[in-house]
This record gives C-alpha cells, sequence and structure tokens, in this order.
C-alpha cells in the first residue's frame, strides 16, 4: 500500500505511481490538464459544476480527454442520471483511491487498444467516440434514460454532450446511423412525440375549442327529459333560488336521474369565442417554442434500447471508417495518408536541398456547434466551399487534406515560411468572409498555424505538434 501525496494548489493527488487531476468548483478548471493524469476526480457536491465539468470533458473530440477515467469524489453528484452514466466511480475520501485504482488502470489499458481513425462528418465522428467509450469501458448496453433535463424526454448521455438542449433530438439520427451500419443492434423501448416545429418532447396536452384553439372552456350535462322530450344543457335546467333541476319547457321539476330524465351526453362550451360544440380538438403546446401542435401533427420518434454487435466492437478498436452520411472524397484534396506520405518525402528532399517548405493548418474552432446547428448536408457543403476557396489562393502543387471533419492541412512547399505565413493571413481572411456571409445569426471561429517543416524531426511529430495548437 503507497501512501497519498495531495497536492492542494495544483490539484494533483498521487498514489503508487498513478496521478490524478482533482477538479472542485473553488479552483480554474483546465481540462486539458487532465491528459496528463490516470483520471480525473470531481469533487461531487455540487450537481451543477459536476455535470458542467462531466460534459466539458466527454465532449471534447481529444481522445486523450473524452476517454478520460471519471471519479466522482463525495457529495450527492453521482446519484444523478446523467453524471453516473458518464463516470467510472464514486469516492468518499482520498484515500479510497486504492480501492479503485485497479479499474482505472484497466480502463486505461483498453483505451490503448484502440485505434483512432478521423471521420469527417459529425455524426461518424460521434459514433467513433461512443464505441471507443463504451468498448474501452467494457460496456455492450446503450439503454436510453429518462429526464426531465433531456428536451428529447429519454436522453443517452454520451452523446447528449455533444448538441445544445435544443438539437438534442439530432442523436436519434445518429443511433440509427449506427444501427444501420450494424454497429450495434436496437430493441423497442418507448415511443415520445416531438413538436413539429422544434423536435422538443416537453409538450402540455390538453383539449381545445375546435374553433378558436383556446383551452379556456367548461363542460356540462346534456340533460333529455323524457315527459316533454325536451333536450338541453344542464344550465337550462338549474336556477339561483335552490339546487333542484326544473325543465325549461314544461316546468315541471326533474325527479330522478334514469327515471324521468337522463344524460345522454356532454356539451362544451369556449369561454373564448363562445362557441359550443360536441367534440374538443387534443393540442399539445410545446414548453419550447411555444407552437401548438394538434396531436395528429407531431413527429413520433420511437426509442430504443441498443446493444454493441461484433462488428462494433471490432470498429471500436480498429477506428470507425465512415457512414453513408460522411463526407466522399472533396475534390481538390488528398486523403489523410497521402499527405502524410507526402510531407515524409518532402522533409526527405528539403534535408538534401536546405530548402524552406510549410504545413499550416485551419481549424473550425467551434465545429461542434455549427456542424450540430446546420446538419450533414450543410456541412458537407461548408466544407466543399471552404476547399475550393483555399484552393484558388494555392499553387496546384501545394496539397489538401482533412485531419478531421475541423481540421484542414494545407502543404506549401519551396517558399519561405514569412510567404507562407502571408498566404495563410490571406486564406483566413476569404475564409472568415465566406463564413460571415454564409452565417449570419452565429460566428463560425478560425484559427490558423503555420509551422515551417524542420528535416530533423519526423512528419508524424511535426502534423502532431500543429495540431496541438488547436487543442482548446
Ligand atoms: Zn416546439
Ligand atoms: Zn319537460
Ligand atoms: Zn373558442
Amino acid at each position: 500500500m503507497g501512501s497519498i501525496k495531495i497536492n492542494n494548489e495544483k490539484g494533483i493527488v498521487e498514489l503508487s505511481g498513478m496521478s490524478y487531476l482533482y477538479v472542485s468548483p473553488n479552483r480554474p478548471l483546465n481540462i486539458d490538464r487532465g491528459t496528463n493524469h490516470a483520471a480525473v476526480i470531481i469533487d461531487g457536491k455540487t450537481l451543477e459544476f459536476t455535470r458542467m465539468v462531466v460534459k466539458r470533458i466527454r465532449s471534447s473530440f481529444h481522445s486523450d480527454i473524452y476517454l478520460k477515467p471519471i471519479i466522482i469524489l463525495n457529495g450527492n453528484a453521482h446519484r444523478d442520471p446523467f453524471v453516473r452514466e458518464l463516470s467510472d466511480g464514486v469516492i468518499y475520501s482520498f484515500n479510497q483511491i486504492e480501492l479503485i485504482q485497479s479499474q482505472i488502470h484497466l480502463i486505461n489499458e483498453r483505451i490503448k487498444e484502440i485505434t483512432f481513425i478521423n471521420s469527417l462528418s459529425l455524426e461518424a465522428q460521434i459514433i467513433t467516440k461512443l464505441l471507443a467509450f463504451l468498448y474501452s469501458r467494457e460496456k455492450r448496453d446503450l439503454d436510453p434514460i429518462p429526464s426531465v433535463i433531456s428536451n428529447t424526454n429519454y436522453t443517452f448521455p454520451f452523446l447528449a454532450v455533444h448538441y445544445d438542449f435544443k438539437e438534442e433530438h439530432n442523436i436519434f439520427d445518429v443511433l440509427e446511423i449506427a444501427r444501420q451500419e450494424g454497429l450495434f443492434i436496437s430493441d423497442f423501448h418507448d415511443r415520445v412525440y416531438l413538436c413539429s416545429n422544434c423536435k422538443s418532447s416537453h409538450l402540455s396536452v390538453r383539449e381545445v375549442c375546435p374553433k378558436c384553439n383556446s383551452s379556456n372552456n367548461e363542460t356540462f350535462d346534456i340533460v333529455h327529459h323524457f315527459p316533454c322530450a325536451y333536450v338541453g344543457p344542464i344550465t337550462d335546467f338549474t336556477n339561483e333560488l335552490d339546487d333542484h333541476l326544473n325543465c325549461p319547457k314544461c316546468s315541471k321539476r326533474l325527479r330522478h336521474i334514469g327515471v324521468d330524465y337522463d344524460k345522454p351526453s356532454v356539451l362544451h362550451h369556449c369561454k373564448n369565442c363562445l362557441t359550443s360544440f360536441q367534440d374538443y380538438f387534443v393540442n399539445a403546446r410545446c414548453m419550447s417554442c411555444s407552437h401548438d401542435n394538434p396531436v395528429e401533427t407531431l413527429s413520433p420518434a420511437d426509442i430504443f434500447r441498443y446493444k454493441l454487435t461484433k462488428k462494433g466492437e471490432y470498429a471500436a478498436i480498429n477506428g470507425f471508417v465512415s457512414t453513408p452520411k460522411d463526407i466522399e472524397e472533396i475534390i481538390g484534396t488528398v486523403k489523410y495518408d497521402t499527405f502524410k506520405t507526402m510531407c515524409k518525402y518532402e522533409i526527405e528532399r528539403i534535408r538534401q536541398t536546405e530548402g524552406n517548405s510549410n504545413i499550416v493548418g485551419v481549424n473550425i474552432v467551434n465545429s461542434g456547434t455549427v456542424f450540430s446547428k446546420i446538419g450533414s448536408s450543410a456541412q458537407k457543403e461548408l466544407l466543399r466551399d471552404l476547399v475550393a476557396s483555399i484552393r484558388a489562393s494555392l499553387r496546384s502543387s501545394d496539397m489538401i487534406t482533412f485531419h478531421s471533419s475541423s481540421i484542414i492541412l494545407i502543404s506549401m512547399n519551396e517558399i519561405p515560411e514569412r510567404i507562407a505565413d502571408r498566404i495563410a493571413k490571406d486564406i483566413m481572411k476569404i475564409l472568415q468572409q465566406l463564413l460571415d456571409n454564409n452565417f449570419k445569426d452565429f460566428e463560425v471561429e478560425l484559427k490558423s498555424s503555420v509551422r515551417k517543416l524542420n528535416y530533423h524531426l519526423s512528419a508524424e511529430l511535426q502534423i502532431d505538434q500543429m495540431l496541438n495548437d488547436f487543442v482548446v
């Protein structure tokens, strides 16, 4: 048994050669630091804080971050279904770390078995992440969780972290793609109904007036007086002197229901438009966008339980390649592997010629948000447009590739770094212009990085260094 070292200032806990990042509400949050540690321990006393940190970690697109084991320390946050689903255990004091150390070790060992391949579409990236997450936790089941904080009433937390509350319905599409690809099999669980306008499932169902849709209405019994055959709403029979019923037609007092009168049906009266009617309409008002949906116009969504298949497990280890929604070859680009190989040759060449060559990276910083807002076909179009504008600023010998759907890499060979830098700045200006023209209601944030190739270092390492510039 080793002894625990706690560095409160840095938020680092060490035990038998393993170190942990400790995160709590009263210290600055820097998720990236977790990459250097075996796991992240989150102070679980505040549910909001715990949820926020867990979401930040699991929604990252860097495997060093999103797969990181998460342990909740103390408090009640671990009882929250969302937190429970996304974390790996709970301890009640730092002394209990040793009880979970072997489990954390196991997760980290399984993570090492996974190959990470970059998929282009957001859907494919999320599926890749999901497979890796399940595999590293030795889980095969993915079950929907009923939740009032989910906009669709059932949620899959690992998928939901990638979407804004209002976009959460997209996770059903992602799961359907994964099922069609044979990565999961599914079992029917339940059905929800979604607002036809915004796809929220937070609906208030009530009976409304067929004429004006108001829910401000009342219902009366219809009374049928046998002796005189008069039929009318009960209000015709009541009076303000006593609570007996008297017939407005024959002026007799009504005696016993079933004997001299009955109530064959009801009549509804709208207090808003003063119409009387026999049958209500049933409407569902959306609590998210206020749209009042006639129930027959709601969109049904079936909720399934999922199980990872052998193919899914295989895809988790070997990297998920693509989905039908994924981006086919974009004109003007080369495959990432080809790009790497060409960089290798270029490094070889400048070693002999002492020449100057560069690689340039363009990062769509908020790609997750952007792509989830615009959907996959608009995403393809956007990437195509970006490539076309970059292509127009380059010589034909320069290459463009996608490292992922958020990072474009460009080679700029045989020019000084300062010129490459200027071209990159020009490209960024053009791209930003293009994006600003296309997306009026939100901002697409771009970042670029230029690196002069160093012939003492490998192509892989230099590309990795560039990608690190983009880690947020
Ligand atoms: Zn709505
Ligand atoms: Zn009567
Ligand atoms: Zn009405």
